[in-house]
């Protein structure tokens, strides 16, 4: 039985999002757990990968990273009381079409050899369509092992409360971003190191230098920017708690003068 639907959390939606539009350069590159039933794929979990590659339209999952996955898929387990398994993979399309290039195809059939309801999924984003709007666009794919071609799933995005079955669970999108500001430090400071290796004085001052602008541009594009976003959503959340502790004082000044008048009619 093929995957014939898949229910994404919505939180993980706005997590995956969030990371394709970090850079317009390269691909990003991610992990997906949840579970599968006879024909569908359920989505509340999310771990972004360091790349070995940084190519605009490429990217590669390695066996190491599969084999953490599940290290972490067990410890998600765990965390909210739910068995959770790796269920598929997730990459961008930074400025080109969303459907799947012959690469991600052969890279969807090797990896359903985890699993025959593994799924991958693309976000497309900062291309433009003919009206000149940017587009955001989302698939989900498998890869059919006769003809080698795409078959696309629906997906439906829900409420991360609805997939979880333990409302504790409170999955937040932040720690997935917070890893991705790592993620992105890190690749730059192994690309740093690699470079170091062999090379003149002159050309170390240059490579501290790319890289001294390589993390001015992680702040200035990343890291700012989600600093910014998360004083904005304090503010708001501050305000909606102001507006919720005012509804509950005037609720309880209303039970009291109820309670009030009912002593009165037993007198
Ligand atoms: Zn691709």
């Amino acid at each position: 039985m093929s995957v014939e639907r898949i229910l994404l959390s919505s939180d993980i939606f706005r997590g995956l999002l969030v990371h394709s539009l970090i850079t317009e350069q390269e691909e990003v590159l991610g992990l997906l757990f949840g579970s599968t039933s006879e024909n569908e794929v359920r989505i509340w979990g999310s771990v972004n990968l360091k790349r070995n590659c940084k190519e605009k339209d490429r990217v590669e999952v390695e066996d190491i990273q599969l084999s953490e996955a599940m290290d972490k898929a067990e410890a998600l387990s765990q965390e909210i009381n739910q068995t959770s398994t790796l269920v598929g993979w997730f990459h961008s399309h930074p400025n080109i079409t969303v459907f799947p290039s012959h690469v991600d195809l052969r890279t969807q059939l090797s990896l359903q050899s985890l699993g025959p309801r593994f799924i991958g999924l693309i976000i497309s984003c900062f291309s433009r369509d003919s009206s000149n709007l940017e587009k955001i666009n989302l698939i989900a794919f498998q890869t059919n092992s006769q003809s080698n071609k795409a078959v696309s799933i629906p997906v439906s995005i829900i409420p991360h409360a609805n997939l979880v079955t333990s409302p504790q669970s409170k999955y937040d999108s932040f720690d997935y971003l917070l890893e991705v500001q790592k993620n992105l430090l890190a690749e730059e400071q192994h690309e740093f190191q690699m470079a170091l290796s062999g090379t003149t004085d002159l050309g170390q001052v240059y490579n501290a230098s790319v890289f001294t602008l390589s993390v001015a541009k992680i702040l200035q594009k990343s890291l700012k920017p989600m600093y910014e976003f998360i004083q904005q959503k304090m503010s708001i959340d501050r305000l909606r708690l102001s507006q919720i502790q005012a509804e509950n004082a005037e609720l309880a000044r209303k039970i009291r003068e109820k309670d009030g008048k009912k002593l009165n009619a037993i007198d």
